[in-house]
């Protein structure tokens, strides 16, 4: 489900009905503003006491404020402006009221998981439970909360203004989309991650391994998910320890262990990696040019066959040289992208 704010007016108009019916919302100058000092458990999920959040507030504190810490849940609109009609005339809805009225109506007074960066905790989320709970006393709001940690680019913040961001779709143009699910399982959601080619470039040199040990391994069926991966995503989301695993998983099929390759297929699988067969990953690429080197490598072999060996290495090395390798087998010539 996907709701849309501009979905759900009479929702939030009702919400904030009952704030102000239960004294925890008032209404002055066109706007309904959430009372903070009603609401004793206010600050609890951010940690910010409201004596703090007065210190930091801006000096020039909104006139219609009855505490610096109020926040808006209402203001007016202009005709120019997006508005609906309400109780308290033409207005728009504050950027909190809306995450409240949404997951009450989907979701209802208590669930499982909210999620949301970290920069959201504060006031964002803060004023989410506020609003939530204080209109509804039977609500916990969410049961668990999994803010992420921040993503930078080459070490700086990535902003719109710097320009250094990427899309997942450009990313897409070189990239396969593994490789770059893998780069962002390498940190603990939690934690900071810092995005850059070499660390692309780690996490496709780590997928090659896996996919290595798969194509060895005589164990084509995925396994259980194994209980050391499934203990580490058990302890909020350890994905860095359950890839470290992983390797260990690859080590053990190139040592020859039994269940090394089910097991890794296992683990592949719940962490949503290692879906694709060993051959759709290492030519995984432009499918023009995979119907090309097929070309290529059925030209050598006609080469080989009339011992024309200087075009069959010629092929051989033009091939290479575009990062391409040619592998001869009892079944004929395979290849892969480097
Ligand atoms: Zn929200």
């Amino acid at each position: 489900m996907e709701p849309r704010a501009t979905a759900h007016i009479p929702e939030m108009i009702t919400l904030m009905e009952t704030l102000i019916a239960r004294g925890h919302a008032y209404v002055a100058d066109g706007h309904v503003l959430f009372d903070v000092p009603s609401y004793e458990p206010y600050g609890k999920l951010s940690g910010n006491s409201r004596d703090e959040i007065v210190a930091g507030a801006r000096v020039d504190v909104a006139p219609y404020k009855k505490d610096a810490a109020d926040f808006v849940l209402w203001k007016p609109s202009t005709d120019d402006q997006p508005g609906w009609e309400s109780p308290w005339g033409f207005g728009r809805p504050g950027w909190h009221l809306e995450c409240s009225a949404m997951s009450h109506k989907h979701l209802g007074a208590n669930f499982d998981i909210h999620g949301g960066g970290r920069d959201l905790i504060f006031p964002h989320h803060e004023n989410e439970v506020a609003q939530t709970c204080a209109a509804d006393p039977e609500s916990g709001f969410a049961r668990m909360w999994m803010h992420n940690g921040y993503l930078s680019v080459d070490g700086e913040k990535m902003s719109k203004s710097l320009g250094n961001f990427h899309t997942v779709r450009d990313l897409l143009e070189d990239w396969p989309g593994e490789a770059l699910r893998f780069a962002l399982l390498t940190a603990q959601y939690r934690q900071p991650l810092d995005f850059t080619f070499d660390l692309l470039k780690q996490a496709k040199a780590s997928l090659d391994r896996f996919y290595n040990a798969l194509a060895q391994s005589a164990e084509p069926a995925a396994g259980p998910v194994p209980d050391d991966v499934l203990a580490a995503l058990n302890d909020d989301l350890n994905s860095p320890q359950a890839i470290f695993i992983m390797h260990s998983l690859a080590d053990g099929v190139f040592r020859g262990e039994k269940g090394a390759g089910a097991a890794l297929r296992g683990a592949g699988a719940v962490m949503g990696l290692l879906q694709s067969s060993a051959k759709e990953w290492f030519q995984s690429g432009d499918d023009d040019e995979a119907g090309e080197i097929e070309d290529l490598i059925a030209q050598r072999l006609a080469a080989r066959a009339n011992k024309d060996f200087a075009e069959a290495d010629r092929i051989r090395d033009d091939l290479k040289a575009r990062g391409i390798d040619l592998m001869d087998g009892p079944e004929g010539t395979t290849w892969r992208r480097t």
